[in-house]
């Protein structure tokens, strides 16, 4: 069965643009769909159709395959019944695109009776911040790489009096075709790097770029809640494109330096709190430090070391919760040091006090022998 034209399907020109095509597969996609044509087989063939075809048009890979070997080039099926299953011609034109372009760029490589148009490469920038600025939000500003256009040859990257002119080696074209093996694929010219023009005397400012590398400030916002590792867009403030193609994107990515008091828990916080064993023994309030200052909260009698308490909302509002966390207290009962004689004697008094009350001060041992006991019986 003959296969209509994949452009011819969307009604689309074969120079479309990636924009162009969705708009086009939108308005078919929506035409024919078979929640609007209930029951209707014809509308439901036209609605796969279209979306093969746009499947395989929104592809560059696929997009270039088909452009140069019509259906044979795309088509998945076609050496399905070989012996080695072979992918159809798309895969591997994926892995020649690869190697050529450095994978990142294939996606520009659709210069169709222009000079070629690449999107700018993205930035990564990697912030650190501390606890506080993660937790209430901050306002910082940061220097990234910019460019700026050149002011002698106001971007034309001509030497003033001189102008650019058309490139011999792709006339004009902005990508060469080579040959590997088999294929025959575009590669951008080695000459003018996809520009289709090339600059004889290039002005001497910007040697030939048109712009000048300058660094920028910006100001970001880093939204309050925002945790370790999560990356923060700021579109358009990457690499410019080359041609006019549209500037890449820059990425900030958070890093929360560690904090002396409190560890992170997504929403929640940790810290250790020393009392002292009189304070664990008798009970009393301590002060216990948040994020937000310090609060007093009472210790009951008779708290044992490792006990946790938990501060409800004093932790950390996280970027997509509604509440904040909880602050989580883990005691540590210190043992006092470097002891007078008069205090140890106390103590030694006190010891003696305990052993006539029996085990029943001693919780925690008296169960731990209860089980040392039943261990060895
Ligand atoms: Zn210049
Ligand atoms: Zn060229």
């Amino acid at each position: 069965m003959a296969k209509r034209d994949f452009y011819e399907i969307l009604g689309v020109a074969k120079t479309a643009t990636d924009d162009e095509l969705k708009k086009a597969y939108r308005k078919l996609a929506m035409k024919y769909h078979p929640d609007r044509n209930p029951d209707n087989k014809e509308s439901e063939e036209k609605f796969k159709e279209v979306k093969q075809a746009y499947e395989m048009l929104s592809d560059p890979n696929k997009r270039a395959a088909y452009d140069q070997y019509g259906h044979a080039g795309v088509d998945q099926s076609m050496g399905g019944g070989g012996a080695q299953g072979f992918g159809g011609f798309a895969d591997a034109f994926g892995d020649i695109f690869g190697d050529i372009f450095g994978g990142g760029q294939a996606g520009g490589a659709r210069g169709r009776g222009g000079p070629q148009v690449y999107r700018g490469a993205d930035l990564r920038y990697s912030m650190e911040i501390t606890l506080e600025q993660a937790a209430n939000g901050y306002d910082s500003q940061i220097r990234v790489p910019g460019w700026t256009e050149c002011e002698v040859c106001h971007g034309h990257g001509a030497k003033p009096g001189t102008s650019a002119q058309t490139c011999p080696t792709c006339a004009g074209q902005g990508s060469v075709r080579m040959s590997q093996g088999f294929f025959s694929v575009q590669q951008p010219c080695p000459k003018c790097h996809g520009t289709g023009s090339y600059i004889p005397e290039p002005c001497g400012n910007c040697h030939g770029a048109g712009k000048i590398k300058q660094t920028k400030t910006l100001e970001v916002k880093i939204p309050a809640g925002i945790d370790e590792g999560m990356r923060i867009r700021s579109a358009g403030n990457g690499e410019p494109g080359v041609n006019s193609g549209p500037s890449g994107d820059l990425y900030i990515e958070i890093h929360i330096k560690s904090h002396e008091v409190f560890e992170r828990d997504g929403d929640d916080l940790h810290c250790q709190m020393p009392i002292s064993f009189t304070t664990a023994a008798l009970g009393g309030d301590i002060e216990v430090p948040t994020l937000a200052g310090r609060v007093t909260f009472p210790v009951p009698d008779g708290t044992q070391s490792g006990k946790t308490f938990r501060l409800r909302g004093k932790g950390i509002k996280g970027l997509r919760s509604s509440i904040p966390g909880d602050l989580y207290v883990h005691v540590v009962v210190e043992t006092p040091v470097k002891l007078t004689e008069t205090q140890r004697e106390l103590l030694r008094d006190f010891e003696r006090s305990l052993d006539e009350g029996g085990s029943r001060h001693n919780p925690q041992s008296k169960s731990w022998f209860d089980k040392v006991k039943s261990f060895f019986e």
